[in-house]
């Protein structure tokens, strides 16, 4: 990769002369590590002093060892690592005024006046006492003798920045919270091998996951893995719900299939605000069914464990912008969190998200229940709805007639997650009264006729499944118009929705370029992007993106823990993704690579000349290894095998290299937990999208459907632009890849150097 310009994009910003500390509190989280990190380098790449606080507030309280300087050298290789390197622990001593008293004594002593704080709300709470107490806590400090008055002046104002770890993604205001994917990757992996034992012997599974107060990871697991009842605090059910669910239970088996999963939050209740445990749902399953029931309660395996790619790459962006905003930060500025909205990092004040966090609870007490959902946040409410909406199928007489047929099929590449998406559009347009059809292979199957109509119980158990079960080619349509517009009029397709990456929506540019010649094609036509490869425009991520990506992580851990015992070894990986860097450098970030070579961000001998010199003194230091990553198609001449040969020539005597190509096991696996509900929900989304315009161009009694090659992408629709008066449909797509690998790039160029 070529030197990134860092120094121009933060020139005006400097820690010079600043004093950050930072700590980790309450219960642990996967990520912590990757904040902390994060942090240390950022600090000091801004030419900032950055403390470490051991064991939480109590280290801030005890002081001595407990504060020490960080370097540079002093977050290596704890990306990887679960839990806090540094400690956590929850202090009584820091709810005490004399407690808070001594933790700003001890950071007076030091200059510190930035605290960077990753924990939960009753963490955060704390943080933000602590600053609106701080001029008087100086004042008394003075009183006693214990620090100056030039001091107290010197370190008037305290600058408090949050960021949120935590398993139970309870916090409003964020998205995500650092260690939640990583706690559902373990959920998932249990629930994956549970499945296999259930499935063998016909037995009904009860899962208790962890979340007290937060129905969040009973609810995301249970959409991960299709469970057939979930029961959260939020949300408790209605009365009579015991008979409800051994009705859902077997009728599941009567449908044929051989297991059932209920999924229980710890602090499930019912109506009436009792406890619904994992033994009172397995007593109750027995008793009215007799099938053969097991509960497991996963515990503290949640907490455990890897931090997953996402986990990494989101608590390292929350690092970096918790020191920018530190930096920015004025004596008024209210202390904030860092938070993750969309795609985006944004600072939030962090006191109303607190309060926010706790009208949630207030809500529950008050069993203001359908107010707790809402307040939750939009993505909670989001799961729920599509939750409800797949988990439960109407009998036959309640399912409306739409007389609507649609098509669903894969296109290019498998990615996993598809065949969620498969099993969610199929479930949701059953629901919604229309005739789903499965087309094999893609357009080349759609034009040899593999089309056949596929039913509620066809698509029982795909979430959890990887590559493409429908099959999937790279086929365009064009060469094939005629035939495919053949089937489409035996099979009466109303609707098509087309699941898959670039190529897929190449084919529906084509089929929308025959809509002129074609009736055929004058319906509504959708995309999902899935692609492993995260290369489709006008979208953040595409389906099967974070599974390819927790493959090169996972790989790339391995490697570096290879490493350590040799020493003095440099890896070069290529990673696939064809001309989109976003595998290699995203992968990169999170893997904690010392350069990412990319199509998008060319590089020259010179580039790998001074990544040489960079590794060459690396190996000088206490990190004597170093890992390359190189997008396939990063350049033609500047090969994976010429890197390595490069590589090892120049660092002969100083270090020896190794390279390894991924290849397809980026493609395979299990998907992810995140692509199983990425695909379910988005696949949920167009369905409703498609149902939405075939019934207003059937009211409008247009005789043929709107001519709008609508696509739907991610979260927002995207209308061809040249109809909106611009011409540059295809400079457009150019433009959608460059912000995309821009973005990217943005993250990559903090870390890339020198780690
Ligand atoms: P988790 O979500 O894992 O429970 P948390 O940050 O909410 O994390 P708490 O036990 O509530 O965990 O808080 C951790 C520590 O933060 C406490 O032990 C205490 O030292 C400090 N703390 C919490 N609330 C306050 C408060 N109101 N005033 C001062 N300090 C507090």
């Amino acid at each position: 990769m070529a030197q990134p310009d860092n120094k121009k994009f933060f020139e005006n910003l400097t820690g010079a002369g600043k004093s950050i500390a930072v700590l980790t509190s309450g219960g642990d989280a996967q990520g912590m590590n990757a904040a902390v990190r994060a942090v240390v380098r950022m600090g000091i790449y801004v030419g900032a002093k950055v403390y470490f606080v051991h064991e939480g507030y109590q280290g801030m309280v005890d002081g001595g060892d407990n504060i020490k300087e960080a370097k540079w050298e002093s977050v290596s290789s704890m990306l990887q690592v679960g839990g806090t390197v540094i400690g956590s622990a929850r202090c009584k001593d820091f709810r005490t005024h004399e407690g808070r008293l001594k933790a700003a004594h001890n950071l007076v002593k030091r200059g510190i006046t930035n605290l960077c704080v990753i924990g939960g709300d009753g963490s955060l709470t704390g943080a933000n006492l602590f600053r609106e107490e701080w001029s008087g806590l100086l004042a008394e400090l003075v009183q006693q003798d214990l620090i100056d008055e030039e001091a107290a002046q010197k370190y008037s104002a305290l600058h408090i920045v949050g960021m949120v770890g935590s398993i139970d993604n309870d916090f409003c205001g964020t998205d995500m919270t650092i260690g939640t994917d990583s706690a559902l990757h373990r959920i998932i992996e249990v629930v994956d091998a549970i499945m296999t034992t259930a499935q063998s012997h016909q037995r009904t599974f009860v899962l208790e996951v962890m979340g007290r107060h937060c129905g969040y990871l009973a609810l995301v697991s249970a959409l991960a893995c299709g469970a057939d009842w979930v029961l959260i605090p939020e949300m408790p059910p209605e009365d009579g719900w015991e008979e409800k669910m051994c009705q859902k239970l077997s009728a599941t088996r009567s449908r044929g299939s051989r297991l059932n999963i209920i999924i229980v939050a710890e602090g499930a209740i019912d109506r009436h605000g009792k406890a619904i445990t994992s033994s009172i749902v397995k007593d109750l399953v027995v008793q009215c069914l007799g099938f053969d029931t097991r509960v497991t309660i996963l515990g503290h395996v949640q907490r455990g464990g890897t931090p997953s790619a996402f986990d990494r790459i989101l608590a390292s962006r929350m690092g970096v912008e918790a020191v920018l905003a530190l930096l920015e930060t004025t004596a008024n500025t209210p202390a904030c969190v860092v938070s993750l909205c969309g795609n985006q990092s944004v600072r939030l004040p962090l006191m109303e998200c607190v309060q926010m966090t706790q009208q949630v609870q207030k809500a529950m007490d008050e069993k203001k229940f359908e107010e707790a959902v809402r307040l939750r946040g939009r993505s909670f409410e989001n799961n729920l709805r599509t939750y409800k909406l797949l988990a439960h199928r109407k009998p036959e007489s309640e399912l409306p007639h739409s007389n609507y047929n649609v098509a669903v099929l894969n296109v290019g590449a498998p990615a996993a997650g598809m065949n969620a998406a498969v099993r969610s559009a199929v479930r949701v347009g059953i629901s919604e009264g229309h005739k789903m059809f499965a087309v094999s292979d893609g357009f080349e199957g759609f034009y040899k006729g593999q089309i056949k109509e596929v039913k509620w119980a066809d698509v029982g158990g795909w979430t959890g499944q990887g590559g493409s079960l429908l099959g999937t080619k790279r086929t365009l349509p064009a060469k094939y118009i005629e035939k495919i517009a053949e089937q489409m009029r035996k099979y009466n397709i109303n609707a098509l929705l087309v699941i898959g990456g670039f190529e897929a929506l190449e084919c529906l540019l084509q089929l929308n370029e025959a809509r002129s010649h074609y009736e055929e094609f004058c319906i509504p036509l959708c995309m999902l992007p899935a692609t492993i490869s995260n290369n489709v425009p006008g979208t953040d991520l595409s389906i099967g993106a974070d599974t390819a990506l927790n493959a090169i992580v996972e790989t790339c851990d391995r490697i570096k823990q290879s490493a350590s015992g040799t020493k003095h070894r440099v890896f070069i990986i290529e990673t696939m993704g064809g001309y989109c860097g976003y595998l290699a450098s995203v992968g990169g970030l999170a893997a904690g690579a010392d350069a990412a070579y990319i199509y998008e961000e060319p590089f020259d001998i010179r580039d790998l000349q001074s990544n040489v010199e960079h590794l060459t003194e690396k190996m000088k230091t206490s990190i004597q290894r170093g890992l390359i990553l190189r997008n396939e198609n990063s350049n033609e001449n500047y090969t994976t095998d010429f890197i390595y040969q490069l590589y090892s020539e120049e660092g002969r005597g100083v270090f020896d290299c190794r390279k390894n190509v991924l290849g397809h096991m980026q493609q395979g696996g299990a998907p992810s937990p995140f692509d199983r509900n990425f695909g379910t929900k988005i696949a949920a989304k167009a369905m409703q999208w498609i149902t939405k315009k075939l019934n207003e161009s059937y009211r409008q009694d247009e005789g043929r459907f709107p001519f709008t090659p609508w696509l739907r992408i991610n979260n927002c629709f995207w209308r061809r632009k040249d109809e909106e008066g611009d011409p540059h449909w295809d400079s457009w797509l150019v433009k959608g890849c460059r912000e995309l690998s821009h973005v990217v790039l943005m993250n990559v160029k903090l870390y890339i150097q020198h780690l």
